[in-house]
């Protein structure tokens, strides 16, 4: 599997341009997406994630072209959002259950599996029957890496996702990521440089919508 971006602009209506001229080619396992706020990761991650249009370049996950093959790329997509996100009062299990049912799982007895599942994976089994809207902001990210793994994603989509977390509860939610396996893109995007020197095996900078950097997090080291 492997991400392969190219010549990706995106300007926003009040002439920011967020992207510009981005090109990155991004294999399996963990990728950092270093930038400081306003650097455009968030633009970058919601275009990977099929919510947003770019206004030029093309962006293909293996032979999907994901500017255009939206439904086919958010079956093997898992996004994990900023935001802790507002969940509706029903449990964990519920939840789940019913986003299972949304990535096209149909069989009642598959879903309960796959449910309980990865409720273990992610240490909330005995939290099951809370409400996610009740969970602390490391159980909702937690709880968000369940969600984005759902359909066996070949492509996870995670945007700054330990903005006000504990260190006890960031390093449980890296713990966690690190083990999805390396056969997945895994992409995070984040400000904080050593998440990326400790997490990823490749890395980029982006910069005002340009990419400064691609390599190795410790090739970056002796070039920055
Ligand atoms: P971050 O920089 O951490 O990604 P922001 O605070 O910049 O988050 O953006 C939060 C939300 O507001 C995003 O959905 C983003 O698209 C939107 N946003 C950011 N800057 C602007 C802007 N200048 N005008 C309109 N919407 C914006
Ligand atoms: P980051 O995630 O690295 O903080 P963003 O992609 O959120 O960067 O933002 C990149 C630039 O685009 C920033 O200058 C931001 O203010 C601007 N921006 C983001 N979203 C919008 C939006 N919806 N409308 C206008 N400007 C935006």
């Amino acid at each position: 599997m492997q991400l392969i971006i190219e010549h990706l602009s995106k300007r926003y209506p009040n002439g920011v341009h967020a992207l510009n001229d981005v090109s990155l080619t991004i294999p399996n396992g963990m990728y950092g997406l270093l930038g400081q706020n306003g650097a455009g990761k968030s633009t970058l991650m919601r275009t990977l994630a099929t919510l947003q249009d770019a206004d030029s370049g093309t962006v293909m996950l293996d032979d999907l072209n994901v500017l255009t093959q939206k439904d086919d790329v958010r079956r093997v997509l898992g996004y994990l959002p900023q935001e802790f996100g507002v969940y509706p009062k029903v449990s964990a299990t519920d939840l789940l259950d019913h986003l299972a049912i949304l990535k096209g799982i149909t069989n009642g007895r598959e879903r309960s599996e796959l449910v309980k599942a990865l409720l273990n994976r992610v240490n909330l089994y005995d939290h099951r029957k809370k409400a996610v809207s009740s969970y602390s902001g490391g159980m909702k990210q937690r709880f968000g890496i369940a969600q984005a793994l759902i359909g066996n994603p070949k492509l996870i989509i995670v945007d700054e996702p330990t903005a006000g977390l504990d260190p006890g509860e960031r390093n449980r939610f890296y713990n966690l990521l690190s083990e999805i396996g390396e056969n997945v893109i895994v992409i995070l995007s984040t400000h904080i440089v050593q998440d990326v020197m400790e997490l990823c095996n490749n890395m980029a900078i982006i910069h005002k919508g340009r990419v400064l950097y691609s390599g190795s997090p410790q090739a970056s080291v002796d070039k920055l």
